[in-house]
């Protein structure tokens, strides 16, 4: 069949990151596409994750500034949480229709509703039938739940960043990104905040010593960190949730699972049709192609080495993109993806992990920089962050690990280095703006 005989050339599942990027150059370019979507354009990232995130952290973010920085008088400041939450709204509910308008304009035909795979180019959506030469598949990922007794009155991330009002007591289980972050909103915000890890660490593919200084600010700041924590059930008593561990009880007015992702592979047609998946995604070869060759998968959903995050679905939505219009043939080339937790100093890398480079003497050498090595970045918070600086045998920068309020810029700064492999003469020819963080961050190397 030609692609002519079927509906639309290329049909995504899911209008998310993994989606949009990609889509709407490419309808844009003269194809026909289509987006499928059972609940909220945009999907996580707009609606439930990063950006809601971000919105409710800035007065959190300032906060913590006001406490920090000179020449403030009388600095006690409250968040108002309902007044927060009300921006968020005001931002983030625009969000679909903004999205759907770009849609609109590029021609892609959004269909609302459930999509299952019939055959390799069929989709029914809730008993309508859609034909397409090319599907991708970018459903995303959705929150892990507990496996124990009374899971059912845990919340997850999304619950959390819907809360009209901030419960007193909080008990969060996991250490990972959402845990963290949520903690460090939750904690300023002025929750009293139970923190449960089921092991000794958090933020595992983070360097331990510097989130270690994180756990330890957020201790002194009243957040009750419990290691070694096993929960073993969850119990409702009217309106407070008592969480049973194995080293007693955590009594809360709301309790978070923040325990990870899972991906959304069932009740999509992929057993239907013979795409191969397993527990952490979509199977796909290094074109991004799953096991039935006209069907390609996109963003979270994947089964890949590369980290989980927005970045990572829109270069993987534009690289399909690229491969639909003809522009390339090649396979996908993953740059280095830089990732940052949203903490209170930030914690973000790039490149050669820390322990890849300390594990490796031979390979690589490792500088760290105090922040107080620079009058620059002292000036908020002067005791509490540094950077990590790894170089290959050749002294060419592989990797970086900022921590800092600014975390999330020096590595940005940096990061063009770590993927181009400038030389120092390169380096030496970049001027940067006189004081700002660029300045600063690219004195370090
Ligand atoms: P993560 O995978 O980051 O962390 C999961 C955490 O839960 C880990 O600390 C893990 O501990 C712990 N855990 C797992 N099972 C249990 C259990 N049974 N009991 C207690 N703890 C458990 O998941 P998140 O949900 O925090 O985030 C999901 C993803 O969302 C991230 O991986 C990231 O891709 C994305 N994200 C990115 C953000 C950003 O870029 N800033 C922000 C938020 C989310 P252990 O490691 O010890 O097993």
């Amino acid at each position: 069949m030609s692609a002519d005989s079927f509906d639309y050339d290329v049909l995504y599942i899911g209008s998310g990151h993994g989606t949009f990027d990609g889509a709407i150059p490419l309808s844009a370019s003269g194809l026909r596409v289509a987006v499928v979507e059972e609940e909220k354009i945009g999907g996580t990232c707009p609606n439930w994750g990063c950006n809601a995130k971000i919105i409710l952290d800035q007065p959190i973010a300032l906060k913590r500034h006001l406490e920090a920085v000179h020449g403030i008088v009388n600095g006690d400041v409250s968040i108002d949480w309902s007044e927060n939450m009300a921006n968020k709204h005001a931002i983030i509910d625009g969000l679909p229709n903004f999205i759907q308008g770009l849609m609109d304009n590029s021609k892609i035909d959004v269909l609302f509703g459930h999509a299952m795979l019939a055959d390799k180019h069929t989709v029914t959506i809730d008993g309508q039938t859609k034909t397409a030469d090319k599907i991708v598949i970018a459903t995303g990922l959705r929150p892990k739940h507990l496996m124990v007794p009374g899971t059912e009155f845990a919340h997850d991330s999304k619950d959390f960043l819907a809360l009209e009002t901030l419960p007193e007591r909080i008990t969060i289980v996991g250490g990972g990104y959402i845990a963290l972050e949520f903690a460090t909103i939750a904690n300023t915000a002025g929750a009293k905040v139970d923190l449960l890890l089921h092991g000794d660490q958090a933020l595992r593919s983070f360097p331990q010593k510097y989130v270690e200084q994180i756990l330890a600010d957020l201790a002194e700041r009243g957040v009750n960190i419990k290691r070694n924590v096993t929960v073993t059930a969850l119990e409702q008593n009217g309106t407070e949730t008592i969480v049973h561990t194995s080293a007693g009880e955590s009594v809360a007015d709301w309790v978070l699972d923040a325990t990870g992702r899972v991906p959304n592979v069932e009740n999509i047609g992929l057993d239907t049709v013979g795409v191969a998946y397993n527990a952490k995604g979509i199977v796909v070869d290094d074109h991004l192609r799953t096991s039935v060759p006209n069907i390609y998968a996109s963003g979270d959903v994947i089964d890949k080495a590369q980290p989980n995050l927005t970045p990572t679905a829109i270069f993987e939505s534009k690289y399909l993109m690229q491969t639909f219009t003809g522009a390339t043939t090649a396979p996908i080339n993953y740059p280095v993806i830089p990732t940052v937790v949203f903490t209170s100093p930030r914690i973000a890398q790039v490149g050669v992990s820390l322990a890849t480079a300390l594990a490796n003497p031979t390979e690589y050498t490792v500088e760290e920089h105090a922040i107080t090595e620079d009058w620059f970045r002292q000036i908020a918070r002067p005791q509490f962050g540094s950077t990590s600086l790894i170089y290959n045998k050749a002294h060419q920068l592989v990797g970086a690990v900022d921590m800092s309020e600014d975390a999330a810029e020096v590595i940005n700064t940096l990061l063009p280095a770590v993927e181009f492999q400038y030389s120092q003469d390169q380096l030496a020819r970049l001027v940067y703006l006189f004081p700002s963080i660029g300045f600063s961050s690219n004195q370090l190397i």
